[in-house]
């Protein structure tokens, strides 16, 4: 498909130059004409006052679509490092390719060859890899533009990636370019048995409902999935696979990454890596009751956590939120101080390993997902345990 401009229609009043959010249009020869630039968006069509400017199908599209071949995960590097929830997508990937019966890729935009090997060693058959130095450090525009070409020529009928910063930022562009629909935060993947069509499972009215989206008609099905909701597969060192180099010639972007800033953070927060997390509630009270889980979390190794609530009181950061709008973990122990346990804060721990949960009410609902539970004031029992676990280190 293409935007076309009628030229005997055309007046060359520019107000679809100035539509345009892509800068896809100039004039030439007082009419417009639309360039590589066009992201497709439509936004010109509906401005132009002489109806001058459509959109063409190709005979092609219908068809070329319905051919879709092959499962694609869009692997995540940053600063050279492949983020974890790609090999939990190839984990989640192979069991798709096994069921529709054909080869699972990966995408790898900058990285090593080595990487591209690792993602081969974690499952994929097949590795598109693009090591050019401009697409080392993330950019939404061609990181997009490349991804829509790759999935153009090669027609994979599934591409999934994590629901990260990165993939939120660039995945919904490619379904937009490619027409596709594009299925956000799935909590789990499976192939229907009879349409052979991708099952999408993610919460739906403020996570009172799972909901099972499917795309029919559009190709690829696309998807993210959110870090840590999916098991990795098997690592395997003497795994074999392809490698295809991927060039980024012609994949133009009006921004350039000049800088890249960590944020600092005074307290541990690499809650999605965690093996141990003490999470804090509105029951904690206030500030001081959440010096107490730092505490705690400071003798056990932990990082610290915390509900909606206790983020909507201003005792802690917003990155420390879990739960349905913030991060899903799911480490070997969570120890659960003042929270009560609503729904939407359970999708967002409930596959830890071990959950402890503190709370004074013995019918809050934190206690039905809890392996151990202890009811009583947190704010008393938090530094008892901080105490003891204190003496037993020595
Ligand atoms: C669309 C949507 C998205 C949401 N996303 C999230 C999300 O990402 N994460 C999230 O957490 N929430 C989220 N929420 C909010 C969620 O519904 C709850 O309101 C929130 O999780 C409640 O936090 P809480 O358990 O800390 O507070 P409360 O529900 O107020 O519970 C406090 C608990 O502490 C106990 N308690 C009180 N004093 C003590 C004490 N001294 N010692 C021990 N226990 C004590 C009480 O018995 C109670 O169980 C979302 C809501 C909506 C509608």
């Amino acid at each position: 498909m293409y935007i076309k401009v009628k030229r005997e229609l055309c007046t060359g009043c520019e107000a679809c130059v100035q539509s345009c959010p892509y800068d896809a249009i100039v004039i030439k020869g007082a009419k417009a004409e639309i360039t590589e630039m066009c992201q497709l968006c439509r936004a010109c069509m509906s401005v132009c006052p002489e109806g001058a400017i459509s959109e063409v199908k190709e005979a092609t599209d219908e068809k070329e679509t319905a051919q879709g071949r092959g499962v694609w995960v869009f692997a995540e590097q940053r600063e050279g490092r492949i983020a974890g929830v790609s090999l939990e997508l190839l984990g989640a990937g192979r069991g798709l390719a096994g069921k529709l019966g054909t080869e699972l890729s990966a995408v790898l935009f900058g990285g090593t060859g080595h990487d591209a090997l690792e993602l081969i060693r974690w499952g994929a058959d097949r590795v598109f890899h693009c090591d050019e130095a401009s697409l080392q450090a993330f950019n939404d525009e061609p990181y997009a533009a490349l991804l829509s070409k790759l999935i153009t020529e090669q027609k994979p009928e599934i591409v999934l990636t994590g629901a990260t910063p990165i993939g939120r930022s660039f995945f919904p562009r490619v379904a937009a370019k490619l027409r596709a629909g594009l299925t956000a935060d799935c909590t789990s993947l499976e192939i229907d048995p009879e349409t052979k069509n991708l099952l999408q499972v993610r919460p739906a009215f403020g996570g009172n409902i799972m909901a099972t989206i499917f795309c029919p008609h559009a190709r690829p099905q696309m998807a993210t999935v959110r870090p840590r909701v999916m098991k990795r597969g098997t690592y395997d060192e003497a795994r074999t696979g392809e490698i295809v180099k991927v060039s980024a010639k012609g994949i133009a972007s009006r921004t350039k990454v000049v800088e890249t800033v960590k944020e600092v953070s005074e307290l541990a927060i690499n809650l999605q890596d965690a093996n141990i997390i003490v999470a804090g509630g509105r029951g904690m009270g206030s500030e001081k009751g959440f010096q107490l889980l730092l505490d705690l979390a400071e003798v056990l190794g932990a990082s610290l956590a915390a509900s909606r609530a206790a983020v909507d009181e201003g005792w802690i950061p917003y990155r420390h939120q879990v739960g349905q709008t913030g991060k899903t973990v799911s480490p070997k122990l969570y120890i659960a101080c003042g929270i009560s346990g609503a729904v939407q804060h359970l999708v967002g721990m409930q596959s830890s390993d071990i959950i402890i949960a503190i709370n004074k009410n013995p019918d809050a609902p934190i206690f039905n997902v809890a392996t151990y539970g202890i009811v009583g004031d947190a704010n008393e029992i938090v530094p008892m345990l901080t105490k003891k676990i204190k003496e037993v280190k020595g």
